[in-house]
């Protein structure tokens, strides 16, 4: 029974694939590790534009920079999409300082988290610290009112998978000033979301509620954070915070897009990364990668004269760090063009490191697809192709067209939290093979797809 399984799953995959389907994939990985581009084309974004949150005038030159490299590539169309963005701005560069009971002053290193209010001058209040952001609301309202809150949450260390650890402190970010604020603390401060304990803060969005008082919240390196706790531990401290970051009305902007027409040109396999980043650093890894990498899949399959049977629509998405105003702009726009028939998206968003395969939120028909994709990749070392999730900035298309499959690029996940939304995201800290590694296989996947769907 187990040899004749064994010999059909043979059949299906010989069936599945061709010699030409090996080939072809072949000369991709030839074509991105001798003679690619991407590794220039992320420089170039790092080094030339630099870091570019939505609203700022760096974004407007990434964008200007987008389309100029689409149409040096001669993708079939090229064009921009309206969309209305955030504008938010860090302002003078924050500054806090932990005083110590005899006055001495430790200058930590801090970032406002993004969409916080400033501190209008200097602020000064009494510490008061917290393990996690449960403690914080089990405590009592007397001991937080006035007070500075500090929330020293660490990632899991142990969780294999960093993208599970980072999810479970997302809502110490995301929901700190809320739940600070309710219990009458004057601003927050994080541990920053990061697994190493070095200097860099990690920066990152944050919400308020509209009920419950704004009050200022940053983040601290894990350096500064283990620092902090040991000096609330053993005795008691004051916080000096100086921030001067503010919202500023909404600005138009754009996504920017390129396209291979197909056979059947209303049939849409949407791909891309997001050409926003956040203030700090150079959004190399996030998502500078993705940008490239979706950017060389789509040069390359034109490279090798591909011709495909549905139109690769490559999609560089603006605001996806605060707003994914780009995600939902395109998904509504999408949802305009009414002769087209929307049958894959897929986003690169998880960073340039080595290539490990790919996730899908599906259906169980759309995920045993990608699977039977596995034994094609084998000599190409890449072994995941299960059920997962997609991407931010494709995801308002699951709304917008019942049933389609949304699919994530998965690198290996180790590195990514040493450098996610902080100074350190630079394109030095992107390897040139790993990333080009990663071009080849979403090339490749593209191409099966297109294939197969
Ligand atoms: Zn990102």
């Amino acid at each position: 029974m187990k040899f004749i399984l064994f010999y059909f799953l043979i059949l299906l995959s010989a069936s599945l694939f061709s010699q030409d389907d090996s080939t072809f994939i072949r000369s991709i990985y030839n074509t991105a590790l001798s003679e690619g581009k991407a590794y220039e084309d992320l420089r170039s974004l790092c080094k030339d534009i630099g870091a570019r949150i939505t609203g700022s005038a760096e974004a407007e030159m990434a964008i200007e920079w987008g389309k100029r490299r689409m149409e040096s590539y001669g993708f079939d169309k090229v064009y921009l999409q309206e969309i209305t963005v955030p504008h938010w701005e860090r302002g003078t560069k924050e500054a806090g300082w932990i005083r110590m009971d005899n006055g001495s002053l430790i200058k930590v290193n801090l970032l406002a988290l993004g969409g916080s209010i400033g501190t209008s001058g200097k602020m000064e209040s009494e510490l008061i610290g917290f393990s996690s952001l449960q403690e914080l609301k089990d405590a009592p309202k007397s001991k937080i009112e006035g007070k500075i809150v500090f929330i020293n949450q660490e990632m899991n260390e142990q969780q294999i998978q960093t993208f599970k650890a980072y999810g479970g402190c997302y809502p110490v970010r995301g929901t700190g000033a809320i739940e600070a604020s309710k219990k009458g603390a004057k601003a927050v401060i994080i541990r920053s979301l990061g697994i190493p304990i070095d200097k860099h803060p990690h920066t990152g969005t944050m919400h308020y509620e509209d009920s419950i008082a704004k009050i200022p919240a940053a983040a601290i390196s894990t350096q500064d954070a283990e620092l902090l706790s040991q000096i609330l531990t053993s005795g008691h401290a004051e916080f000096v915070l100086e921030m001067d970051c503010r919202d500023y009305p909404d600005v138009t902007s754009y996504n920017v897009i390129g396209e291979l027409t197909g056979k059947n040109a209303n049939n849409i396999i949407t791909f891309g990364g997001h050409l926003d980043s956040w203030d700090t650093g150079e959004g190399a890894h996030d998502d500078g990668a993705g940008i490239v990498h979706t950017l060389e899949a789509l040069r390359i399959l034109k490279e090798l004269n591909y011709k495909p049977n549905n139109t690769l629509r490559l999609v560089f998405f603006m605001n996806e760090e605060n707003g994914n105003r780009g995600g939902k702009g395109y998904a509504e726009w999408a949802k305009l063009q009414t002769k087209e028939n929307h049958i894959l998206a897929l986003e690169s968003d998880r960073g340039g490191f080595a290539p490990r395969g790919f996730s899908m939120d599906g259906t169980a028909d759309q995920i045993a697809l990608l699977a039977s994709f596995a034994p094609i990749f084998k000599e190409y070392d890449l072994h995941v192709f299960e059920k997962g999730y997609g991407g931010v900035d494709i995801s308002p298309l699951k709304k917008t067209f019942e049933g389609i499959p949304l699919v994530g690029f998965v690198p290996d996940s180790q590195r990514y939290f040493d450098f996610h939304h902080a100074p350190s995201d630079v394109f030095e800290n992107v390897n040139k093979r790993e990333l080009e590694l990663g071009c080849a296989a979403i090339a490749s996947i593209l191409y099966l797809f297109d294939q197969n769907l």
